[in-house]
């Protein structure tokens, strides 16, 4: 992988301000010493997720996630350190000199993404082959210029069963990785391409890298229409949305966004001028869909199919978004249409107007509900399905407009619809009380030691160096009884000597295990709020030692006690 200097980093992080990057993405107040926000990383309602100019760190009191400004372009951005490092280089524009060839091996992540990149361009090569000549026409046929099929990546893998798998064995690509992309498939005659005689789609994540790919099926008689690329380190199939990393600029200025259920749709739509567009891809829409969508806008239009089963799904993916706090609409497509042969028959016009025109979610429910909505049962059941979703709405203004929608909707009074609605929470919530105190608890005396170590953990950052030379001589890596307050405390400790006061920053960068980074978050937010004193140190230094001493003396005693009644001589332990 390239490294990037220390010096470099160093100077990224003190330019850029975490206030000013985080504001491109959240909406921040100042409240107090801190700033504070809706989390872009969990729906939420009411913000709790802060950021402290002080510490410049991040911190989300809802989702527990946290970091410095480089940990937070890595998460929202969903890019590795050294392109979260250069992103924010050229915003700030600092120059960057990246050693390309240092660490001779490049990482897993690094490879699958490379191979990802030349098997796109290899799909996109066979279009120009004989056999390919045919995919490019028929794609042509469907309206589609070389320009988009340049720019989204689309291609055709050939019927040969090992065309791209000899293409790599030539290159000598690690066998460990191309067994991990998910390109080939183990059968008993050794591996093979997974797609074969397929037209290509490109899948980007939304830092713009090929990540994934899908096959639709091409005159041939194969079932299955489309193929996707497994799961892979790379690929989560409910987090990406197809052509978010281009249009994602766009749906932040337009404050709204048109999901359409193909990737024809996306790019016959995205050709035509309307930009503001992604395709969930070759998966149902899932609640971290509309985690992605929030971080850009917050009203959605849902175009998808106008056969009963598209109109179905609108609905679902309707009540995910609802759910995530959004504001979804359904766009009406003509039956029988989708938005791909709909745009291509009759231009962009009568399909802006659609979703200028979008019904809400409930409506849009109430028409196309299945049951006979015009006799008392049918119109019951309706109730309550839309219940069983509005329930589950965690926001209680926006449960509550909800309620009321449904309410004039059917003609049932608010009052009886909220009665209901109560109901159904305190089920729920008695649901929820039962499995939480089914948990086992946790012991008190374990609490108690983590309570030390996360005192310890503060103490560190204090600003009188005394206080953190006295850490520095006095501590014992091996008192600590967490492998948590282990690993933070192994990375804080180098900088106790130091005349400075540690940076949590800093200290974040270096903490690649989330889990870990998050804790610290967590410890060092507040710190103001702790006036640390030598005394204070040296009561805690105590603690700790003595509480390592009752355990170690504790085993001493159990072996002890184990020889005793083996017959061993016990004196060697004893000396
Ligand atoms: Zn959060």
């Amino acid at each position: 992988m390239a490294r990037i200097s220390e010096q470099i980093i160093e100077q990224i992080r003190s330019t850029a301000d975490i206030i000013e990057v985080v504001s491109g993405y959240v909406q921040l107040k100042k409240r107090g010493r801190n700033y504070f926000g809706l989390c872009p990383f969990h729906g939420e309602k009411t913000a709790s997720f802060s950021v402290s100019p002080e510490r410049q760190i991040y911190k989300c009191f809802g989702c527990s996630v946290g970091g410095g400004v480089i940990n937070f372009i890595m998460e929202i951005e969903g890019m590795e350190f050294v392109n979260a490092v250069k992103h924010l280089a050229d915003q700030y524009s600092i120059e960057l000199q990246i050693d390309e060839t240092a660490g001779k091996s490049k990482d897993l992540i690094t490879q699958l993404f490379d191979i990802h990149a030349q098997t796109a361009h290899t799909f996109l090569k066979n279009l120009g082959t004989e056999e390919g000549s045919k995919v490019l026409a028929h794609l042509e046929s469907r309206g589609l210029t070389r320009d988009t099929i340049k720019k989204f990546k689309l291609g055709y893998s050939l019927k040969q069963k090992d065309a791209l798998l000899s293409a790599f064995r030539t290159e000598g690509v690690r066998s460990d990785a191309m067994k991990q992309s998910g390109l080939f498939i183990d059968t008993k005659s050794g591996y093979m391409d997974r797609f074969r005689g397929r037209i290509m789609f490109s899948i980007s994540n939304s830092a713009g890298k090929i990540a994934a790919f899908a096959g639709r099926v091409f005159e041939s008689d194969d079932p299955a229409k489309y193929i996707n690329s497994p799961e892979t380190p790379i690929y989560n199939k409910s987090k990406i949305l197809y052509g978010l990393h281009e249009t994602k600029q766009i749906i932040r200025n337009s404050k709204s966004v048109i999901v359409v259920e193909g990737y024809l749709d996306f790019l016959q739509l995205y050709q035509s001028g309307i930009h503001n567009i992604v395709a969930v891809s070759g998966t149902a829409f899932t609640d971290q869909h509309a985690l992605q969508i929030k971080r850009f806008c917050e009203k959605v239009h849902l175009a998808y199919d106008g056969d009963s089963a598209g109109k179905a799904a609108a609905i679902r993916a309707g009540y995910v978004l609802l759910r995530a706090g959004l504001s979804p609409l359904i766009v009406n497509i003509p039956d029988g249409l989708d938005p791909d042969d709909w745009v291509k028959r009759d231009g962009n016009t009568p399909f802006l107007e659609a979703v200028e025109n979008s019904t809400k979610l409930l409506t849009f429910h109430f028409q196309n509900y299945k049951g006979d909505i015009s006799t008392t049962s049918g119109k019951t059941a309706f109730v309550n399905d839309v219940l069983m979703e509005i329930v589950q709405i965690k926001d209680p203004v926006s449960r509550e407009l909800q309620g009321r929608e449904l309410s004039e909707l059917v003609g049932v009074s608010a009052e009886s619809i909220f009665q209901s609605l109560h109901n159904m929470l305190e089920k729920l919530k008695r649901r929820q009380n039962f499995q939480q105190n089914n948990k086992s608890p946790k012991p008190k005396t374990e609490d108690k030691k983590q309570l030390l170590e996360n005192d310890l953990i503060r103490l560190c950052f204090a600003e009188d160096i005394a206080i953190r030379k006295f850490l520095f001589d006095e501590v014992k890596t091996e008192w600590l009884m967490t492998v948590l307050s282990q690993k933070i405390y192994e990375k804080v400790y180098i900088h106790l000597h130091s005349s400075n006061a540690p940076e949590a920053s800093l200290i974040m960068d270096e903490l690649k295990n989330e889990t870990y980074r998050n804790k610290l978050a967590e410890l060092v937010f507040d710190l103001e709020k702790l006036t640390p004193s030598l005394k204070s140190a040296e009561d805690c230094v105590r603690r700790l030692e003595q509480n390592w001493l009752n355990i170690h003396i504790q085993s001493i005693r159990e072996e002890l006690k184990n020889a005793e009644s083996s017959g061993n001589d016990p004196l060697p332990l004893m000396k």
